[in-house]
């Protein structure tokens, strides 16, 4: 039977309670046990789909197509294994699920009730997965901070679990607030102390508490939690704030945090195997160079909206040692030609997006990146965007553009599938998920892959218009990896450019710190190449 760690946050929200779990799984991976992890969210929309970047960050795309909280990129990144809509539900699916079994008279005559109705599915969605790919271990977080409203039909779930599972099978770990008052020099444990009480009273004892704060605790404040909150002192655990997410598993195996949790669950003392995650985090530390790279998108400074783009660039430059040195750019900022900014930029990146604004900005941005040869990567609508320049300005066709942009557009370059046209309904209708890639031979997207056949992840309604195909080759643009139909393009490149690649899918989502993407980093090393060449690179940073 699998074990359950459930991983709750105090106090306020964004406190790394994802990085936490995901930490958790990676250490427990590291001692051969077979780990996943699980997110609940309390919100009532059915996935993160419809949400808007500002509200909920990135969405990651799993394998089979789910529209997922960005937690689970975390996960993947950190255990290294492909999750699936098993790993993210969420107080809407939940109703949704439970409302349909009403509706079919499941329920035979019952009222249905919060208690237990809902809060059995819930129990059921956690329970289930291990049963499903019989694992040792589930990590299951739970979204927002206790005391939400949302959550209280989860905390419910979890209590319950307890004492349907058996105290041994099962360990609650909360996560808190310990904020520094720099004047006083003080760790303050209240609000910790507060949100505990508050998890209480839900009738849940937390077994170990991580407390984040901007620095390392001092004992006294530890002793102060333990003494307070009812946890042994040695399961008070010290995460401070660091420079890398990458470091925070070993932050807590120092603390020894693995091997309290092993005991606790009564799971084998099995050795902790870490040594190629202490490397990475050790070239990771040591990159001296930097590399600029622009990333040109509509929401300039939210990390969370590119999160897995920023980590795959990230995996890629640790890879070829240098520092990133990531440049926002706003795309609706160069509608008109300004392009000062760009002059000491090594490779420019365009992620996803959708709807209009900042478009033409993107289009000129990849004209400069074609006529300038500086390293260019097109994610998505970063290819689409390539295309519709390519067509225009290389094949003179005039106002070319997609069907999303303009409905009126003489050369619908980018057009919707025929599949796609009669959909109404937004959420989850669009091409989602993993599907086949053949590699055309001799071009450089073979060669950066080394293999005929990938499998990548697709979020996206628009594609290259297969009418567009032949006129966009002739002129050069060489599809080099399309659907196994040979109908859809899903990867472009131009031969006589140091490096000019574009896909239709989300590389970004398979990028993991041991296995940089073969995109992120030819592109990288290409824009390392370039930076040597314009001589701006090698600037030891500070
Ligand atoms: N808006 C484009 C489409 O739907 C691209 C989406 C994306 O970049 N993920 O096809």
């Amino acid at each position: 039977m699998a074990k359950y760690i459930f991983v709750t946050g105090g106090v306020v929200s964004s406190l790394g309670k994802g990085i936490t779990a995901s930490s958790i799984g990676l250490l427990l991976k590291s001692r051969g046990f077979r780990v996943s992890l699980q997110k609940f969210d309390p919100y009532i929309n059915v996935d993160p789909g419809t949400m808007n970047p500002y509200q909920h960050g990135e969405v990651f795309v799993t394998q089979d197509g789910a529209e997922t909280d960005l937690d689970l990129g975390h996960y993947e990144r950190f255990i290294d294994e492909n999750l699936s809509r098993h790993n993210n539900h969420t107080t809407g699916q939940i109703y949704e699920s439970v409302l349909e079994k009403e509706r079919k008279g499941l329920f035979l005559g019952g009222t249905v009730q919060v208690v237990p109705h809902i809060t059995n599915e819930i129990k059921q969605r956690i329970t289930k997965l291990a049963s499903k790919e019989s694992l040792d271990v589930v990590i299951c977080e739970i979204g927002g901070t206790v005391g939400d409203i949302e959550g209280q039909p989860f905390l419910e779930a979890i209590r319950q679990l307890r004492l349907d599972l058996g105290p041994g099978n099962v360990l609650y770990v909360h996560v808190t607030l310990v904020p520094y008052i720099a004047t006083s020099g003080e760790f303050k444990t209240k609000p910790t102390q507060h949100s505990v009480r508050e998890l209480r009273a839900a009738g849940i004892q937390p077994d170990i508490i991580i407390a984040r704060s901007t620095e390392r605790m001092p004992r006294a404040a530890r002793e102060k939690i333990s003494l307070f909150c009812s946890v042994e002192k040695e399961a008070v655990i010290d995460a401070p704030d660091v420079e890398s997410i990458y470091e925070i598993p070993l932050i807590f195996h120092e603390q020894e945090l693995d091997r309290l949790v092993i005991a606790k669950l009564g799971l084998a003392e099995n050795p902790a195997e870490l040594s190629a995650w202490r490397d990475y985090v050790e070239r990771e530390r040591n990159r001296r160079e930097s590399i600029r790279i622009a990333l040109v998108g509509k929401y300039t400074g939210l990390k969370d909206a590119y999160k897995s783009v920023i980590e795959a660039l990230n995996h890629a430059a640790v890879a070829e040692g240098m520092r990133l040195d990531l440049v926002w750019v706003e795309s609706s900022d160069y509608d008109e030609d300004k392009f000062e900014g760009f002059k000491d930029i090594d490779g420019i990146l365009v992620p996803g997006g959708f709807g209009i604004r900042g478009i033409e900005g993107k289009i000129r941005v990849v004209r400069y990146a074609r006529e300038n040869r500086i390293p260019y990567l097109g994610l998505c609508v970063g290819l689409q965007v390539a295309v519709i320049e390519f067509a225009r300005n290389v094949c003179g066709l005039e106002d070319a553009n997609s069907t999303e942009f303009n409905k009126k557009t003489p050369h619908p370059v980018i057009d919707l599938m025929p599949e796609q046209k009669n959909i109404y309904r937004k959420g989850g209708t669009m091409r989602l998920g993993s599907y086949p890639c053949i590699l055309k031979p001799e071009t450089r997207t073979r060669e950066y892959y080394g293999k005929e056949v990938v499998f990548e992840r697709h979020r996206h309604r628009y594609e290259v218009n297969p009418a567009y195909l032949e006129r966009l080759q002739d002129a050069g643009l060489v599809i080099s990896g399309s659907s196994p139909d040979g109908l859809l393009a899903e990867i472009v490149e131009l031969p006589d450019h140091p490096f000019f690649v574009a896909s239709q899918f989300h590389p970004e989502f398979l990028s993991r710190p041991l296995r940089p993407h073969p995109l992120f980093a030819n592109f990288i090393s290409k824009a390392h190449e370039y930076a040597a060449r314009s001589g701006l690179a090698d600037s030891p940073s500070k």
